[in-house]
């Protein structure tokens, strides 16, 4: 069996914290990728933790020397996966990648290896529901975020999987049978 690189992307609010958790609480053989950022760490986050935090002269010293697998820009801010901690991680784990859909897009441009997956909601009403319940962002916020999710939805096709989150048991174990799957590949 080989460790293989996953990249989950979704719209907000689909579910993805939340299935990226319980994986990683069940399987030892899998590792989540900490990607480096320009933005300054909010109350609670741990250098090396959430984020690798960087001044944005080290971010862009990185970009100039081809550091990242993927990188892009948010709301003024750099973010990117760097390719020293996915291939570290790739000696001993699997590696998972929580990111956007031009993000995984991208990683899978720089290494077609990673193996795409797509969670969508059983239904919009439903998704609107969880972004509600979620209770973190203003109305505005969840409208935006819904107003992405058509942009998302319209790259499914370039996904290797596109997996339901409807009853989150359910889920979480297809996205294991992907990942046996791959991994035995
Ligand atoms: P994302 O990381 O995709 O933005 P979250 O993991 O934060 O989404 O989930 C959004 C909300 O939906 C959370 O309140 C979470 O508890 C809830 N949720 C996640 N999966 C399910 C599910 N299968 N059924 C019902 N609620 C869910
Ligand atoms: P936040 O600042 O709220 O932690 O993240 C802002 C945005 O940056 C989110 O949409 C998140 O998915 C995205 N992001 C986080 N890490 C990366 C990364 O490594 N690459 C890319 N392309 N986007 C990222």
């Amino acid at each position: 069996m080989k460790n293989i690189l996953m990249a989950i992307s979704g719209p907000s609010g689909v579910g993805k914290g939340t299935l990226v958790k319980a994986l990683l609480a069940r399987r030892k053989d899998l590792i989540e990728s900490v990607s480096c950022t320009t933005r300054a760490p909010r109350k609670g986050e741990r250098d090396g933790r959430e984020y690798f935090f960087l001044k944005r002269e080290e971010f862009l010293s990185r970009i100039e020397k081809g550091d990242f697998l993927e990188y892009d820009e948010h709301f003024g801010n750099f973010y990117g996966t760097p390719k020293s901690f996915v291939k570290e991680a790739l000696k001993e784990k699997s590696v998972i990648l929580e990111i956007d859909v031009v993000g995984a897009l991208n990683a899978k441009k720089a290494f077609p290896e990673c193996v795409l997956v797509m969670i969508v909601p059983p239904s919009e009403e439903e998704l609107k529901r969880r972004l509600k319940g979620r209770n973190s962002e203003t109305d505005e916020e969840i409208e935006r975020r819904l107003s992405r999710m058509e942009y998302e939805f319209s790259k499914k096709d370039e996904y290797d999987y596109i997996v339901v989150n409807d009853a989150l048991d359910g889920a979480e174990s297809k996205l294991e049978e992907i990942i046996d799957k791959e991994k035995n590949r």
